[in-house]
């Protein structure tokens, strides 16, 4: 009987840790949940990129929210555990659904919602799309896929600061890069930059931007000398300058070899089964992100 009742209170406790999203307190006051490395088309749940908060004295930002309702209520629910403070500002860093879907979760909070000047726009244009993908991998009927579009819009080259209680954040937007509407958060006082998807560690980058662009983000960053970056997919580096140099020699790599390849006149499917081969072990879902990168960006470079 002991150890049936035993056994009961074990299957209880996983059923509650199930629906509890781990956290990671990276710096003080700075709280990350790492998705899991799944491609959207294969299993995709909604749970797949970081998402996470930061606690001032006064108040707390969310940072992305996660790919459904269901991971932006566990969000909230992981906020509330750690403190009663009003949620002032829910920020997201770029349009793709993964980030996006749980922001509906804060309504009650009444927050600001933050982004890049271009995510408003962006959001409509893959409404659709994006409602097409939830009901079809989340099982969520498309009205209950809701966008909240932000209304503190941040624009390129003109960073802008909230304030936590003790507590200051620049936000920064990024001219087209990883997507048309990368924004970032720099908590200055322990120079944490939450880079998003302009970062990616294990996982291999997703390009829906412009590859110069982003090479030239990273540029940027590599010279920030923060002390912690956050990716948008995978495990905060030890490392930065490393991890920094890693993602960008994909990229140049890439770049490199698709130039290379309209130069001989290369077809697609060969440009396909050939660029950035060299890279496959250092990724994971290397095969299709990669193709798929090398769709997106060949025939944009074939007009330059
Ligand atoms: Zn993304």
């Amino acid at each position: 009987m002991k150890i049936i009742l035993y056994l009961l209170l074990l299957i209880n406790a996983q059923i509650i840790f199930a629906d509890d999203l781990s956290f990671k307190e990276i710096q003080p006051g700075i709280y990350v949940h790492q998705g899991e490395h799944l491609d959207v088309d294969h299993g995709y749940h909604g749970d797949i990129c970081n998402i996470g908060f930061i606690i001032g004295d006064q108040s707390v930002a969310v940072i992305d929210t996660g790919g459904s309702l269901k991971i932006g209520r566990q969000l909230l629910k992981a906020i509330r555990e750690k403190t009663s403070l009003p949620i002032s500002y829910v920020i997201n860093t770029h349009v793709h659904l993964d980030h996006i879907y749980g922001n509906a979760a804060f309504i009650s909070e009444n927050p600001i919602f933050v982004g890049h000047s271009e995510l408003p726009k962006a959001m409509l244009l893959r409404k659709e799309f994006y409602e097409i993908t939830n009901q079809n991998f989340l099982n969520i009927p498309p009205e209950e896929s809701i966008q909240i579009p932000p209304s503190l819009l941040i624009s390129v080259n003109k960073p802008q600061e909230i304030d936590l209680g003790n507590r200051k954040l620049r936000l920064e937007a990024f001219p087209s890069a990883h997507t048309n509407n990368d924004l970032i958060v720099v908590d200055i006082n322990t120079k944490t930059a939450w880079l998003a998807d302009l970062m990616f560690t294990e996982r291999t980058p997703s390009m829906d931007g412009d590859i110069h662009g982003w090479i030239n983000a990273l540029e940027k960053i590599e010279k920030s000398n923060y002390e912690v970056i956050i990716p948008g997919h995978g495990t905060p580096p030890t490392n930065n300058n490393k991890a920094i140099g890693k993602i960008k020699s994909y990229l140049e790599l890439l770049r490199n070899e698709i130039r290379q390849a309209i130069d001989d006149g290369m077809d697609l499917q060969d440009a396909l089964d050939t660029i950035a081969r060299s890279e496959k072990n250092k990724w994971e879902l290397f095969d299709v992100q990669n193709a798929r990168n090398i769709n997106m960006v060949y025939p944009i470079m074939e007009w330059e």
